[in-house]
């Protein structure tokens, strides 16, 4: 069957990662999680003394660039690829509250979204990749064949947020979450490269009442749709 490269795009927590990883997993397709390369740098940035609180030393990070190298290691545990930072294992770390309040800060950067998006371009470079962000399919791959923009109403994304994160055992409030997500939202739309946008051949799903069964089944149906014509 032929291969296919797949967009989901969408705002923050919707469920898109966990779309993305069962249908790569269904198919034996590379799946990517482009937020988490952002999220990567944001780290870095942190741990580099770039951040005064939310205040960002532009400058300082632009230098550092070519000292960030990010890659993806499966594990079989999760079944999803795990994120290192300089060969060190991050994936837990890139999702915490300090690093979710800076990131949207240094994915609006021109410089960062350059190196981000040609990393990921290479990743899927030989199709049979499954990946998920914000500007996959406007940016990153524009001829992807199947394309989602996934959107579920703020408050229920929270609440997956603030479960996800319990069910981890790690500290959260609600409304602490609920304004992250807004404020990455707004962020994401506004920013001047690449921002958040529905591309014009993308299929809008609004997951809000929608079990993961339901809504793998609804993917898997628009999956045969682009390989068998
Ligand atoms: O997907 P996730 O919520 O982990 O992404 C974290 C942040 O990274 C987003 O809020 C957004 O600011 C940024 N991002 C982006 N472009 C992508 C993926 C993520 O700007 N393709």
């Amino acid at each position: 069957m032929k291969k296919i490269t797949i967009a989901i795009d969408g705002f923050s927590s919707c469920g898109k990662s966990t779309m993305a990883k069962d249908l790569a997993k269904k198919l034996g397709y590379v799946y990517v999680d482009s937020g988490a390369m952002y999220r990567a740098v944001t780290l870095y940035a942190m741990e580099h003394g770039c951040f005064d609180g939310l205040q960002l030393n532009v400058e300082k990070l632009r230098n550092m660039m070519q000292d960030i190298h990010i890659s993806f290691q499966f594990n079989p545990e999760t079944g999803k690829p795990d994120t290192y930072l300089n060969n060190k294992h991050v994936e837990s770390q890139i999702r915490n509250m300090e690093v979710s309040e800076r990131v949207s800060i240094v994915a609006a950067l021109d410089f960062v979204r350059a190196e981000m998006v040609a990393q990921q371009q290479a990743f899927g470079k030989e199709k049979g990749v499954v990946m998920d962000g914000r500007d996959i399919g406007t940016t990153v791959f524009p001829d992807a064949e199947l394309k989602i923009f996934l959107t579920a109403s703020p408050e229920i994304r929270a609440q997956r947020r603030y479960d996800e994160l319990k069910a981890k055992g790690q500290e959260a409030s609600f409304d602490e979450i609920l304004a992250n997500v807004k404020e990455r939202d707004y962020i994401d739309q506004h920013r001047e490269v690449s921002p958040l946008v529905q591309a014009e051949d993308a299929i809008l799903l609004d997951n809000s009442n929608l079990t993961i069964e339901e809504q793998n089944e609804w993917l898997m149906e628009e999956y045969l749709k682009r390989v068998e014509d």
